[in-house]
């Protein structure tokens, strides 16, 4: 049987070279459609596939009911090997010479539903989210404006891949609209804290490594056991208020003004999908604690682009085009680090990147890198010009492994500023 990451496959339903759902991605997600209640499926083309009338037909090896979950957490603790299963039988049935599902139009009609007829909802019930901050180019330019030059990055930045533990309550999918905050700001020269609607509203461009596999109280992970773990990633719109953020910070870290909003895509794209573009990532100088040493080559090769689109524009601005290959620690990284003092991790833990920057200017993934801190107003289009988010402004976020002849995506996040309630 032909491998599931084969760029020479092709399915029986079309899928356009253009298209982000390919044979060789095959991403998870769960949706609803013709009033049927959330299912799981998985993403073809215009197409979304579902697990649960195949499961029900007897055409998946799986604990019984898994894909009638409105979740992906019961499919992910059914571990590596059943995922690897899954998806080689997914492959199969979708390939254009296997006729079982090609060939029965009965069970086409009721499994392959077109995506424009589906609502799509939250993939997994996220137990909990961390978010770390694993850009080197990014530490480095808040570090800059904060800081200044010389004291960019902390001394300990470049010894552990430095993290907090955020809000699992408030992550929301795609097309949610995020309500601006309020809270505590003090803007500089005011002799007093006032309590009011964030004026410096952020996006932070980031991936999320969703965990598959929980972890005892007490355990430390090495590195195979940590990329074994690993279901696959998603998009994450970290949304960040800077204002709320950069008062309450200090001495502990980052609390209200990360709480209130993280966006996510709705397809999760497994780690066996991205095996393909799997690369290096940035030395290691100095040479990182023998329990965070990795021999393989743990980063991915994900073009990304954040695009904004104020409510008078009728078509998105670019205004950042980044790689999730330049994070200096990896996200295997990052979890063996998280398990290492002692810390249980839990199906559906979501591990945020952190904001994932480049070393090019364009590359920059936060308004607040790309504004510097408000300094320098980002022009779009039509006069329209921006330091911080406005109410009313869309951003999008897409990701994507560019194959030969194919491409394996992520689909997009895209989330809408309302204004804060009165
Ligand atoms: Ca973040």
């Amino acid at each position: 049987m032909p491998h599931p990451n084969d760029p020479a496959l092709r399915s029986f339903i079309p899928v356009d070279s253009e298209s982000d759902f390919p044979i060789q991605n095959l991403p998870y997600g769960v949706f609803s459609a013709h009033g049927l209640a959330p299912r799981i499926g998985v993403a073809i083309g215009d197409y979304v596939l579902d697990l649960w009338e195949l499961e029900q037909d007897g055409r998946l090896q799986v604990e019984p009911g898994t894909f009638s979950a409105p979740a992906l957490n019961g499919f992910m603790s059914q571990g590596p090997q059943v995922w690897a299963r899954t998806r080689a039988r997914l492959s199969e049935l979708l390939r254009h010479d296997h006729g079982e599902l090609r060939d029965s139009e009965e069970l086409r009609k009721r499994a392959v539903v077109p995506m424009r007829e589906a609502k799509l909802h939250m993939p997994f019930h996220v137990a909990g989210f961390t978010d770390f901050y694993s850009s080197k180019e990014h530490a480095t330019n808040v570090g800059a404006m904060f800081r200044g030059k010389d004291n960019a990055l902390q001394p300990n930045w470049l010894h552990m891949p430095i993290g907090y533990n955020g809000r699992a309550s408030t992550v929301v999918v795609s097309g949610t609209r995020v309500r601006r905050p309020r809270g505590q700001l003090k803007p500089p020269g005011a002799e007093n804290p006032s309590f009011g609607p964030s004026k410096r509203l952020d996006f932070e461009l980031e991936m999320g490594a969703v965990i598959g596999q929980a972890s005892p109280i007490g355990g430390m992970l090495t590195e195979a056991q940590a990329q074994a773990m690993i279901f696959g990633f998603v998009l994450v719109n970290d949304w960040s208020a800077r204002d709320i953020q950069q008062w309450e910070y200090v001495p502990l870290g980052p609390f209200q003004g990360k709480a209130f909003a993280t966006s996510i895509s709705p397809w999760v794209v497994t780690s066996a999908a991205l095996e393909p573009f799997r690369c290096e990532g940035p030395a290691q100088t100095p040479p990182p604690l023998s329990y965070l040493q990795q021999a393989a080559p743990n980063n991915y090769d994900i073009e990304l682009e954040v695009g904004l689109r104020a409510a008078s524009m009728n078509k998105p601005a670019r205004i950042c085009r980044s790689n999730f290959k330049y994070m200096y620690w990896s996200s295997v990284q990052q979890l063996m680090h998280h398990a290492s003092s002692g810390c249980a991790m839990n199906v559906g833990d979501l591990l945020g990147s952190g904001t994932i920057s480049g070393p090019e200017k364009g590359q920059r993934g936060s308004l607040l890198e790309i504004s510097w801190n408000g300094t320098e107003p980002l022009a779009l289009a039509d006069g329209v010009a921006r330091t911080f988010l406005e109410d009313g402004d869309s951003l999008t976020m897409r990701g994507w492994c560019q194959g030969d002849g194919y491409r394996v995506g992520f689909g997009e996040v895209e989330g809408t500023i309302l204004p804060a309630e009165s």
